[in-house]
């Protein structure tokens, strides 16, 4: 496996690979590696001649500075895990070498950015947008791997492929959970211990509120999702909307779409950590 900081020298390796006639997958991700990735990673592996994993914390989607950071880092572990996966090259760029210029461009597909996440963290789409599309520009990939856990991303860079009429294909693939539910995300390495034993309250709200939609409506199980979770001492409900799965827009019926998501956004703990789920209704 070999690491790049250089777009230039990434290039150059793909160029190779290229006209051996070989297909790409592209893994994008702001490292502190786990099981989540990883799984990413093995689906592009499985999928592709050469897989490459971006390792970025990409300063142009964080709107909170202290969030940003407080992010998580290890290269060194990374670049184990990413290896241990079977992955060909990490592309690891310094925040020069993505943005030598200021990223002026602004990326708005309303009403996909909208709403949720777009409406809680302002300009992170935005910056989600502009580190994609390099990453495309950069990598071509014929491929690229997205979680689940980020539903509204996936949405996002749906529409930002679009826009750009580029050729990559997106590949969903689902949420890595913990044994206790807790969905895998690099913010859980801030959880202090006591926080990490309330986190997965969060999922097992999601969870049993399966059982309670099926005899009540959106708004009592929306409702009681919200009161549930934050009714335990240490966890707050930012936002919880039921959606339908492709819009992301609220819905107000079960019959309202074949496809119904709850995405919800948590703080957890003293300070805080901020941690995003999702269930499936149908
Ligand atoms: P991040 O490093 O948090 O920007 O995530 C990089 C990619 O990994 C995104 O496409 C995420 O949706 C995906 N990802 C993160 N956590 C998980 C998880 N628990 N299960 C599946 N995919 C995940």
């Amino acid at each position: 496996m070999k690491v790049f900081h250089k777009i230039s020298d990434l290039q150059n390796e793909l160029f190779l690979a290229r006209k051996e006639g070989k297909k790409v997958g592209l893994v994008p991700t702001m490292g502190a590696l786990h099981a989540g990735h990883a799984s990413l990673v093995n689906h592009s592996v499985a999928d592709n001649d050469i897989t490459v994993v971006s390792v970025f914390v990409n300063p142009t989607q964080f709107n909170d500075k202290n969030d940003l950071n407080s992010y998580p880092r290890d290269l060194d572990a990374d670049c184990k895990l990413i290896e241990e996966c079977g992955a060909d090259f990490v592309f690891a760029p310094s925040v020069e070498e993505m943005y030598p210029t200021p990223d002026n461009r602004h990326f708005d597909f309303p009403p996909v950015t909208s709403v949720m996440e777009g409406a809680h963290r302002s300009g992170h789409f935005n910056g989600v947008c502009q580190v994609v599309s390099r990453l495309f520009y950069i990598v071509r990939p014929e491929r690229a791997y997205f979680g689940e856990k980020d539903w509204q991303q996936i949405a996002v860079i749906k529409c930002l492929v679009k826009y750009l009429g580029i050729s990559v294909q997106i590949v969903e693939c689902p949420i890595v959970r913990d044994e206790d539910g807790l969905a895998r995300s690099s913010r859980n390495a801030l959880l202090s211990s006591d926080e990490r034993v309330i986190a997965p309250n969060i999922f097992k709200s999601l969870k049993s509120s399966t059982d309670y939609a099926k005899k009540h409506t959106v708004e009592q199980t929306h409702d009681k999702v919200i009161k549930d979770i934050n009714a335990i001492d240490g966890l707050e409900v930012e936002y919880f909307s039921i959606v339908d799965g492709n819009t992301l827009q609220d819905v107000s019926s079960w019959d309202d779409s074949q496809y119904i998501v709850g995405c919800i956004t948590v703080y957890c703990g003293k300070k805080p950590v901020r941690l995003i789920d999702h269930i499936k209704y149908k």
